[in-house]
């Protein structure tokens, strides 16, 4: 595909049909980073496409693409990789097609976030154009291929490398689809933290008909999870939600009917709020748990700590673009799953703000063509209020 002329407005809609039709399930890229690459270039962006692999995982390609050496540096983060479709039987249009139907784009990642990618290189195309040569700020847009699955190889290792060579970023944007039902009423300025825990519970295994000679862990199992699910860990803080614990499995895996198991395990996932980290909420863990007593080992997995970005003059920037174009005022939130927010917040004032999130990771995945015109003149709108003219 060719790449436009510099300064031909970018069409959202193409751009992002086109995205969609590269089948970017992660950790593969099937063409989508370098297509957008090529798009960026031909508006007059420098872009480096960059592969990470860490040991033991797939490699995975991210990009980096920067317009402007000077003044501050507005960034546009996002991933171009997807959730896998399932079973394609089940969707009504093709999930890789790129299809615009009935004034709506069709596919796998339409909304989550190809769609917002398309729509902020469009933004930035028509700013540029507004703009003429004598633009002297910086657009950027850091884009990776891991968002949806690992995340090792993707935000986290841009930005090291992006610091290693003194770059610098002075606000973000992530384009995530922060909205909840129609286009302007969420803007998420911060997010859970979310760790998981794996239990194990050792006893002595024996006959149920005599259970003095043996320890029963299925039932110091129940004590402790009990121990955990009593109470609710907080009544939420200023901008948060309560943190909540969910027990996701509970395994003994005991066939007979007549022996008293002597080990039990059970997983369960936290949902954190700002008056928790990881290591506050692992004591607290190890006090419930030593409360009820016995032999048990506790192992953990953080996929993300908890992060905010208090409403200030950036999250009012964004507020104010969406009102123009939208009439709503959207909520400031920090509900929902984490996101690379939370790797670009110590860099830079962030807020999230992209399209609906109605159908993200579902079949016939889909976004209304006019959110996408809207959602691009946001974008614009944000750029003429970060960049004020003369
Ligand atoms: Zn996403």
């Amino acid at each position: 595909m060719a790449a436009p002329r510099r300064n031909e407005p970018v069409d959202p809609v193409a751009l992002a049909a086109e995205l969609i039709r590269s089948p970017s399930v992660t950790p593969r890229d099937e063409g989508a980073l370098p297509h957008l690459a090529r798009v960026l270039e031909g508006l007059g962006f420098r872009s480096e496409l960059k592969e990470f692999r860490e040991a033991g995982t797939e490699p995975v390609l991210n990009l980096y693409a920067r317009i402007g050496s000077s003044g501050r540096n507005f960034c546009f983060a996002g991933h171009t990789d997807v959730v896998p479709p399932g079973d394609l039987g089940d969707w009504k249009i093709a999930p890789f097609a790129g299809t615009v139907e009935g004034g709506t784009l069709h596919g796998r990642g339409a909304a989550d976030m190809k769609g917002a990618i398309a729509c902020f290189a469009a933004a930035a195309s028509r700013f540029l154009a507004e703009r003429g040569p004598g633009f002297e700020g910086s657009i950027s847009l850091l884009i990776t291929g891991d968002e949806e699955g690992v995340s090792i190889n993707g935000t986290r290792k841009l930005l090291d490398w992006l610091a290693a060579r003194g770059e610098k970023l002075d606000a973000c944007i992530v384009g995530e689809p922060t909205n909840a039902q129609v286009l302007g009423d969420m803007v998420k300025i911060g997010r859970r933290g979310s760790m998981n825990g794996y239990l194990t519970v050792e006893g002595v295994q024996g006959h149920t008909a005599y259970p003095h000679l043996a320890d029963n862990a299925a039932h110091r199992l129940v004590a402790m999870l009990h121990a955990l699910t009593a109470a609710p860990l907080d009544q939420g803080t200023a901008h948060f939600q309560p943190s909540t614990l969910q027990i996701s499995t509970i395994d003994i895996g005991n066939p007979a009917t007549n022996v008293i198991p002597g080990r039990a395990r059970a997983a369960f996932n936290i949902r954190f709020n700002d008056r928790w980290s990881s290591a506050s909420l692992k004591d607290w863990l190890k006090a419930k748990l030593d409360a009820v007593g016995g032999r048990y080992t506790l192992d953990f997995h953080v996929s993300g700590e908890s992060f905010l970005t208090p409403p200030g003059p950036f999250s009012a920037l964004v507020a104010e673009a969406i009102e123009r174009v939208t009439g709503r005022k959207p909520e400031l939130s920090t509900t929902g799953g984490t996101s690379d927010a939370r790797f670009i917040h110590p860099f830079c004032p962030i807020a999230e703000f992209g399209l609906v999130g109605l159908t993200m990771h579902k079949v016939d995945e889909r976004v209304p063509v006019a959110d996408m015109k809207a959602l691009t003149e946001i974008y614009r709108t944000l750029l003429e209020l970060y960049f004020p003219a003369g």
